[in-house]
């Protein structure tokens, strides 16, 4: 008997035919004997929904609320109808309740012409409320004992709104308290994907696509057995498979793997997941929803498992690399620090960073819709400097993409850059900037968008990442 949590994401729940899979797979370990939470994520394109409104709203236009109520609640109606067979009763009268308080918010948010990040969270965690009630209520008409729980009585977060830290002993204390009466009496909770609250009780969430965050959280404190995150892929790839046709499954990766290719855009996994499990040493194990017994991915401790030195190849899209030029910066000391400090202080991440040996310029690399924002502070900062001509100018190039290679062998294997260059300069692809992160688990690449996917594609042949790896990999064995 094992203690498993198992997160099912977007579309594992996004009508009444994917649910009907995790309620199959929930019920059969839970006549296994295994004790098992489960977490979900909202119906697939609800938060959208609900943060395209919030944002109309802002703008005036809380029609935009209306209508996405309205189809919120019919998709939520119809796999209500279909798995229910109703389409009334206290679980779909608590959604109906959520939709109307969602457009008083929007109304009230229209009025004020702003959405705050506080509101911001209230509205695009509702979505988690609605598929925890529809997914426990289901579990019950196959005779599994199920309770819908909001995860703001489990988790416990920092302020900080859209991406909140959770403070793992509060939400320990929190989680145990609350679920394993739950567990010890056979009872299934269902709980929500995303969400968490202040100590005060204020919800936060946990960045987007933060469910698989709260499985790892909720793993973390309730000193699980494994964490399975239930997707519609089978597992992690050695590259997104809407780019790379031919790309295959990992059997097994190492957590600080996981993490960056995570970190680098492969939207497979919550980059914070495995933090809380890397703590713990739980494994945590992708899996397909709609191809269960896949064995998926298996992440683990050790980052030398398969015997490849570059495992995947990832992509991050929407970035612009803004640049700070001038012959004046030779020797200066303190313009790399005065560089990042205006970009922190105008609230922007930076995700990568590059500099010349000859300290004639510093680039680096941020989000798109932020680079307007930091071109001015840095222009602000240098202002005497851009005066006297010891910087030259600030500038932005838009439309970048960092491409990842990503691999804990890649430190001891020598070559590795020469091939990705080789194989980018084979297909004539221009190379804007270079990064090595110090932990030698990646080497980043900007290069401009129009290239991404052809360059992600090279690297992925350079390598031959769509064949099986030459050690064999070692079965998986599924805990019983
Ligand atoms: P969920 O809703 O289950 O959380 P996501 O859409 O967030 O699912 O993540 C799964 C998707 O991630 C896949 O459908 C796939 O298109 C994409 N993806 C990108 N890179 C990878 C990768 N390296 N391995 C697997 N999937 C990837
Ligand atoms: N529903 C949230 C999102 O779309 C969280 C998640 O699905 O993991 O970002
Ligand atoms: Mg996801």
């Amino acid at each position: 008997m094992s203690r498993l949590v198992m997160k099912f994401g977007g579309t594992s729940v996004g009508n009444a035919d994917a649910i009907r899979q995790v309620g199959e797979i929930l019920q059969k370990a839970y006549t296994d004997g295994h004790e098992v939470v489960a977490v979900v994520s909202a119906m697939r394109g609800v938060t959208d929904m609900l943060i395209n409104a919030a944002k109309a709203a802002a703008q005036g236009d809380d029609a935009a609320a209306r209508s996405a109520s309205t189809t919120i609640w019919e998709r939520h109606a119809e796999a209500a109808g279909v798995l229910l067979g109703r389409t009334t009763g206290p679980d779909l009268a608590a959604i109906k309740q959520e939709l109307s308080m969602f457009m008083h918010l929007c109304e009230a948010i229209a009025i004020l012409g702003e959405v705050t990040p506080r509101a911001m969270d209230l509205i695009s965690s509702l979505g988690e409320r609605f598929s925890a009630r529809l997914v426990a209520s289901y579990l019950q008409t196959l005779d599994v004992p199920s309770e819908a729980v909001i995860a703001s009585e489990l988790i416990v977060t920092d302020e900080c709104f859209g991406s909140a830290n959770p403070l793992l002993d509060e939400t320990g204390e929190r989680t145990r308290a609350r679920l394993l009466p739950l567990l010890e009496q056979r009872t299934l909770p269902v709980v929500t994907g995303f969400l968490a609250a202040t100590r005060d009780g204020v919800i936060t969430t946990l960045g987007r696509g933060g469910s698989d965050y709260t499985a790892a959280i909720l793993g973390h404190a309730l000193d699980a057995d494994e964490i399975w995150i239930w997707t519609d892929v089978d597992g992690v790839l050695t590259a997104d498979p809407r780019i790379v046709p031919n790309a295959r499954t990992l059997s097994r990766i190492g957590y600080t793997e996981a993490a960056e290719m995570a970190y680098f855009g492969a939207r497979v996994l919550h980059p914070k997941t495995v933090r809380p499990a890397v703590e713990k040493r739980i494994p945590v194990r992708i899996l397909n929803t709609f191809n269960p017994t896949h064995p998926g991915t298996l992440i683990v401790p050790d980052d030398t498992v398969n015997g490849r030195a570059v495992k995947a190849v990832t992509a991050i899209r929407n970035l612009a690399l803004v640049t700070v030029e001038g012959r004046g910066m030779l020797g200066v000391p303190g313009v790399a620090a005065r560089v990042f400090g205006a970009a922190a202080r105008s609230d922007v991440s930076v995700l990568m960073i590059s500099q010349s040996s000859s300290e004639q310029s510093i680039c680096f690399v941020v989000p798109s819709d932020a680079s307007r924002r930091v071109v001015q502070a840095l222009e602000q900062e240098f202002a005497h400097e851009l005066h006297i001509g010891a910087i030259d100018r600030v500038w932005v190039q838009d439309d970048v993409v960092i491409v990842a290679v990503v691999g804990g062998g890649m430190r001891r294997t020598p070559g590795i850059a020469s091939r990705v260059f080789g194989a980018l300069g084979e297909k004539e692809i221009n190379v804007v900037s270079i990064a090595q992160g110090s932990s030698e688990y990646n080497l980043s690449l900007v290069v401009e968008a129009a290239d991404a996917n052809d360059a992600v594609r090279a690297i992925h042949d350079a390598f031959s990442l769509g064949e099986p790896p030459r050690q064999e990999e070692p079965t998986l064995v599924v805990p019983e």
